[in-house]
């Protein structure tokens, strides 16, 4: 296992913490974004606000001092719902998840590209949902910023490719995280009875497959979507 120098956004909680602490536990060297900058038990964080260049461009520069040197792998997991049938969805309800979810992440992975061209060694693991493909009634602005994830990755796969860059997607299903937790208690268990394994996945689960792409065993994995949803998906 090579270490790399690791940066996981929205890495203070939830899936994000649960990654953060597996690449730790994997011998990488991480650090976490969070908006508020404030350390997480144990592990090294910076401010980042996803939605601001800016910002996104400061977090890079106090992650390379952190780290000792350019983010190798980027794990871009930061992300928001604001859920509501799409005829009652505002402008500002579509707009604002599709400039987290998705133009965030651009932010994210298009400054950190150019080091790793320069380095011509890069992995990016962009965390979608799946309900990024397989729809989910209330979700419009919130599963078409996370389908747009998967051309973004593809995209970067055939730009970058030859540069030692790769670029994947991680598809987790229904995670107990805060994100969930604020679920009506009727849409949890329709959603669990869906499920083929009939339970919600662990934040550790999801860890386990970005632990992989972020390994030397996935160097010829890019542009893969990785489900890891209990079979919900079924692929997709
Ligand atoms: P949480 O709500 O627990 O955490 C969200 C994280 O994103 C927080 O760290 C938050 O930072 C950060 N964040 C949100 N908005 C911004 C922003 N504008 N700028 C910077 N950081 C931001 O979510 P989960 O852990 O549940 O989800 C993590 C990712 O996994 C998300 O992309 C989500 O869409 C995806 N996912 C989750 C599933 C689930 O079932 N939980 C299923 C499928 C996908 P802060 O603490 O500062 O607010």
């Amino acid at each position: 296992m090579t270490p790399r120098r690791v940066l996981v956004t929205g890495g203070n909680r939830g899936i994000g913490e649960a990654i953060a602490r597996r690449l730790k536990e994997d011998g990488h060297t991480v650090v976490v974004t969070s908006r508020s900058g404030d350390p997480v038990d144990g592990i090294d964080a910076v401010a980042c606000e996803i939605t601001d260049s800016d910002s996104v461009d400061a977090a890079f520069v106090e992650a390379k001092e952190r780290l000792g040197g350019d983010v190798e792998v980027l794990v871009a997991n930061a992300g928001i719902t604001k859920d509501t049938l799409l005829m009652r969805m505002t402008d500002d309800e579509f707009a604002s998840v599709v400039d987290t979810n998705l133009h965030g992440t651009f932010r994210c992975v298009r400054r950190a590209a150019t080091p790793m061209v320069k380095a011509r060694f890069g992995r990016v693991v962009l965390i979608s949902s799946v309900v990024g493909l397989y729809g989910s009634p209330g979700q419009a602005n919130y599963a078409a910023s996370k389908a747009g994830l998967v051309g973004l990755a593809r995209s970067m796969t055939r730009e970058l490719g030859a540069r030692g860059i790769t670029a994947n997607v991680v598809a987790p299903g229904f995670i107990e995280t805060d994100m969930t937790a604020e679920l009506p208690d009727k849409t949890k268990a329709e959603y669990q009875a869906a499920i083929p394994a009939r339970r919600y996945g662990g934040a550790a689960e999801v860890a386990a497959a970005v632990s992989f792409l972020a390994s030397d065993d996935a160097a010829y994995i890019s542009g893969a979507v990785i489900p890891v949803d209990g079979g919900l998906g079924m692929g997709h």
